[in-house]
């Protein structure tokens, strides 16, 4: 008879071998050595104070329903922190609705209390209008996803401050921060190279600070959890897809952790290293408040307002 082969425990198998460890893992020493991980990383980057009042911004994929489903497990130890989740309704035709009813269905389960901000409300067109409107006036350059970040961004720092959060939580994982560093470098923007980070500065009192407890999970490990939890998730791709600098470097990324298990980490660790240099060279821009709608802004108007003169 072959004995159970879990690296940790012992006494199951396993099944899934984490590369960049050498660890073979059951699915419980699996799911316990996520939730260590994520206590870890926030105990680490100073994260959270006990009696926080954290939003969670859940857009109802496997990261973000994984993430609310770990802090309200966390919750229960911290009986002074608060949680409330928000989600931005984009207007996605066809997608955004089912996304909406797996967030909800997701806080209710976790009795976490669930607030949504919409495009439509605070910006007067869905992202389905601008995209059509701002094609009907010619623009080419901006992708979907570019006015979706910038104005998604913006509306989950409304949301957070209109429930009175003093933090905010996303489900950014390791992936996505090497992929955004990647990006950051390919474009030479030190500001942002320094200014994405586990928790964000406060810039200004109306930016409520932003806090990633998924900086240190792989993507795969977080999609992971949600399976081997049976969490119910949306996993039905956006229409207009991701964007195609974004979609080339992850596979640049991920060919490189295939073939040499743990460079997620490395450049992850690599720009830790480098962000006191890259903040003080960024420090020099500074930051203001944008003239149209008050929020922080590296101009006298900020990205989202922008964006919005285009298509209005
Ligand atoms: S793929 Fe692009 S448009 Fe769709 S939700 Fe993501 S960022 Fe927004
Ligand atoms: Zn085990
Ligand atoms: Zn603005």
């Amino acid at each position: 008879m072959t004995q159970p082969d879990c690296s940790i425990c012992k006494k199951r198998d396993a099944f899934f071998y984490r590369q960049y460890s050498g660890q073979k893992l059951c699915k419980r020493c699996f799911t316990q050595s996520i939730e260590t991980k994520v206590r870890g990383t926030i105990t680490r980057h100073h994260m959270l104070r006990f009696d926080d009042h954290l939003a969670i911004a859940v857009s109802g994929g496997k990261d973000s329903i994984s993430l609310l489903h770990i802090l309200a497990k966390l919750k229960l130890q911290r009986p002074k922190t608060k949680l409330t989740a928000v989600t931005v309704d984009e207007g996605i035709a066809g997608y955004r609705d089912e996304a909406l009813d797996v967030a909800a269905a997701n806080c209710r389960k976790l009795n976490v209390p669930y607030h949504v901000v919409s495009f439509k409300d605070l910006y007067g067109f869905t992202l389905d209008e601008m995209i059509e409107r701002a094609r009907g006036k010619g623009e080419k350059e901006l992708t979907a996803c570019a006015y979706c970040g910038v104005l998604r961004r913006k509306a989950i720092n409304t949301g957070a401050r209109q429930v009175n959060a003093t933090k905010v939580a996303t489900a950014h994982t390791l992936d996505d921060e090497v992929q955004t560093a990647v990006m950051n470098i390919f474009h030479g923007d030190i500001a942002r190279l320094a200014k994405e980070k586990p928790v964000t500065s406060q810039v200004s009192p109306s930016f409520v600070q932003k806090i990633k407890p998924f900086c240190e999970i792989p993507e795969k490990e977080s999609a992971l959890y949600a399976y081997v939890k049976k969490i119910r998730f949306q996993d039905t791709p956006c229409p207009y897809a991701g964007e195609a600098l974004r979609n080339d470097i992850r596979a640049m990324i991920d060919l490189m952790e295939q073939k040499h298990a743990g460079t997620k980490f490395t450049v992850f660790k690599a720009i830790e290293r480098l962000r006191p240099a890259l903040e003080a060279t960024a420090k020099t821009e500074g930051f203001r408040t944008c003239v149209e709608c008050g929020e922080p802004s590296a101009g006298d108007l900020c990205k989202g307002c922008e964006m919005l003169r285009h298509v209005r």
